[in-house]
């Protein structure tokens, strides 16, 4: 039997939000349920279902959309929905079968997962990382071993060049009923445009703010307050927003973070250099490291943090004080309610002016820029460093 755990009631609640799509969750007696488990993307599921109907032929899907928006659930419940073996299509994904579990694990048989950087690492010596993909694209496009068809997952697209973009379009373009390609990528106008042809695309959005909070409310079993000031921060994204609810630490660290960078705002070169340093340090903390993991070379040893682990906080750094420009952007254009994290700073909108529209804009470019650098393998306290000189100087105001 199905029940179902609906919250329109709570949507309702919450004024002057919508209220469509509304937010249901099909949980059967035994607690297992089937289904897509990503929650809100109707429109994209739609999509894919109909895409991917039997008498459609082949295709190949290019799922996009921020980062943090839930692309790699979505994905997950595509590759459940495609290796599960119930004989009901529409009961597909049923994630209750064998298929399906190992779909949901990342470990079956028909699943290759690949991407721009296990590609740079899985060269040989003296092997490019073109050469690298080419090998792992033929290895992919072999026969499926357990079923009738494989699913080549390919993340994080927009991190390589045009000459591996290429060699995958070759696959794409001898498409056969046995292979199914999926690419992820946060931003699709860095991919080719003879690519972007040659797939369906399906955006992965925010979710309107009331089912994000319903969502966080029933999964993450919030009270409503902190529901409410979660889907704030994150935008409406709702992998970003379970992220902080199952990591709480996180809040508290973004909030640090972003009050440095405000302080800094007034700050010298010497302390912003430090703090370049300090932000990495406190927010490897939080990341999760391998024992194993690489070093390195040129930190000191009181600071020595692995390379793999300063990228992922240097990226978290970025993200927060990109949210924290907008902010401050959108205040400095007088709309101070759409600032996510106007509860947290009172002076944010008075800063935002005191900056200025154009000058935020021109940092918003830079972040963007040393984002993009970090991604692909700078130097993540260097990146750092670049973005401190051109965060913008405010005068401290005499009282
Ligand atoms: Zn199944």
């Amino acid at each position: 039997m199905v029940r179902t755990t609906g919250c329109a009631d709570l949507i309702a609640r919450v004024s002057g939000w919508s209220t469509e799509p509304t937010y249901t969750r099909q949980v059967t007696e035994d607690g297992a349920s089937g289904g897509f488990q990503s929650i809100g993307q109707t429109h994209a599921e739609t999509l894919v279902r109909t895409t991917l109907a039997p008498d459609r032929g082949t295709a190949s899907l290019l799922i996009h959309g921020p980062t943090g928006a839930g692309k790699g659930a979505f994905a997950t419940d595509v590759i459940a929905l495609l290796m599960c073996e119930a004989t009901d299509p529409g009961a597909r994904p049923c994630n209750e079968c064998r298929s399906c579990r190992l779909a949901r694990a990342g470990t079956h048989p028909d699943l290759v997962i690949g991407s721009p950087g296990a590609w740079q690492e899985a060269r040989s010596t003296g092997e490019s990382t073109v050469a690298a993909a080419r090998r792992w694209l033929a290895d992919a496009s072999g026969a499926p071993i357990s079923g009738t068809r494989r699913v080549v997952l390919v993340e994080q697209l927009e991190r390589a060049g045009e000459d591996i973009q290429n060699v995958l379009l070759k696959a794409l373009e001898e498409p056969t009923p046995r292979h199914l390609y999926l690419l992820l990528s946060d931003e699709p106008s860095r991919l080719l445009p003879t690519i972007r042809s040659r797939v369906q695309s399906v955006r992965i959005g925010p979710l309107p703010r009331g089912t994000l909070v319903a969502l966080l409310m029933d999964l993450d079993r919030l009270p409503e307050e902190q529901a409410l000031a979660l889907a704030r921060l994150s935008g409406g994204l709702a992998g970003r927003a379970r992220r902080f609810a199952q990591r709480p630490e996180w809040l508290d660290w973004r909030r640090t973070t972003q009050t440095e960078l405000l302080a800094l705002l007034t700050r010298g070169w010497a302390d912003r250099m430090a703090a370049a340093r300090e932000l990495i340090e406190q927010a490897s903390r939080l990341t999760p490291r391998s024992p194993t993991a690489d070093v390195a070379p040129d930190e000191p040893e009181a600071v020595r943090v692995p390379a793999s682990a300063q990228r992922a906080a240097a990226l978290a750094v970025t993200d927060a004080w990109i949210d924290l420009g907008r902010d401050l952007l959108v205040s400095a254009a007088g709309h101070p309610d759409q600032a996510a994290s106007r509860e947290l700073f009172a002076d944010l909108e008075q800063t935002g002016r005191r900056i200025g529209a154009p000058a935020l804009t021109a940092v918003l470019g830079v972040l963007d820029t040393v984002r993009d650098g970090i991604e692909s393998n700078a130097n993540p306290r260097l990146a750092l460093e670049a973005a401190m000189l051109t965060w913008p100087r405010v005068a401290v105001e005499q009282p």
